[in-house]
């Protein structure tokens, strides 16, 4: 469905990110992953994917902190593969604590890497789709793009102006066969999550089974955790024919989170 089309994914070192690039190369994309991690790992799951989909994968550690070094991920995409058709803006981080306790400098970070990153790609990726008059900009949200939780002040603001900013992307690209849209899973297993266990545990005075059961499940009617590959399926929805009139929508994949 995607052969001939180039991707980026932000933040595809892990979790949420690796499952869509993945998911993306399967279609036969041509993707180029980013993010931090182990250099030997990252090597190894941008050879799996040339290996187990017969694409090409590029990895491009620019920092999503860093406005030029994003544009400059976004021009190495586009003399790479020729075009950059698929735009997924998902790298994050999340930090835990009351408004009064809450670190400067985390705010900082949590903004630009949740938030600003994705308008310095878009920026960067537009002119391309533009002229090319296809695209697809899909930017990872959260259900706290919608709603609010106690102790994410950085993140959830980021994310609800990650949700404006879809939006006014949507309307401005509306007559050149772009769309852009937001994903908002609720909790899905990924290191981020696990990652925010211990804060949470300190901040709200609990065990680790109750910061599962009690806080995080607890949002969930379900009562169960979105996979990645979920939503790495939607994804690869949105990307398809099928979805060339949903445009600056926030798709709610929460098990039923923000219907309340
Ligand atoms: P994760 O920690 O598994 O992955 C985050 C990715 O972002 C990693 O590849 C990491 O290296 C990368 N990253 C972090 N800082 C970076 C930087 N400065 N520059 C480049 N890359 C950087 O987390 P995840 O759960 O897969 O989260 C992915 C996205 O999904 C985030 O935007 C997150 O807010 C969102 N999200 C996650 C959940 C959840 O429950 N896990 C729910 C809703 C939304």
């Amino acid at each position: 469905m995607l052969k001939g089309k180039a991707a980026v994914v932000t933040g595809s070192t892990s979790g949420i990110g690796l499952a869509v690039a993945r998911a993306l190369a399967a279609e036969g994309a041509d993707v180029m992953i980013n993010g931090f991690g182990d250099a030997a790992a990252i090597e190894a799951e941008r050879a799996r994917i040339e290996a187990d989909f017969g694409v090409r994968a590029r990895y491009n550690g620019a920092d999503m902190s860093k406005g030029a070094e994003i544009a400059a991920m976004i021009a190495a995409a586009q003399a790479e593969f020729g075009s950059v058709d698929i735009l997924v803006n998902n790298a994050g981080i999340q930090h835990v604590a009351p408004i009064e306790d809450f670190p400067p400098e985390k705010w900082d970070a949590i903004i630009a890497i949740n938030l600003s990153a994705a308008f310095h790609a878009i920026r960067a990726a537009v002119p391309g789709m533009k002229a090319r008059k296809w695209g697809r900009i899909i930017n990872t949200a959260s259900a706290h793009s919608k709603v609010a939780s106690p102790f994410k002040s950085a993140y959830v603001t980021a994310k609800h102006g990650i949700d404006g900013l879809t939006k006014t992307v949507a309307l401005e690209t509306a007559t050149f066969g772009i769309t852009a849209n937001s994903i908002s899973p609720g909790y899905v297993w990924t290191p981020l999550v696990e990652k925010q266990i211990p804060d949470t545990m300190a901040a709200r005075g609990l065990t680790r089974e109750q910061v599962i059961n009690d806080v995080l499940l607890t949002a969930q009617p379900t009562k169960e955790f979105v996979t990645v590959d979920q939503v790495a399926a939607l994804a690869v929805f949105l990307c398809g024919d099928a979805a060339s009139q949903i445009t600056g929508a926030n798709l709610s994949m929460d098990g039923g989170w923000t219907a309340g």
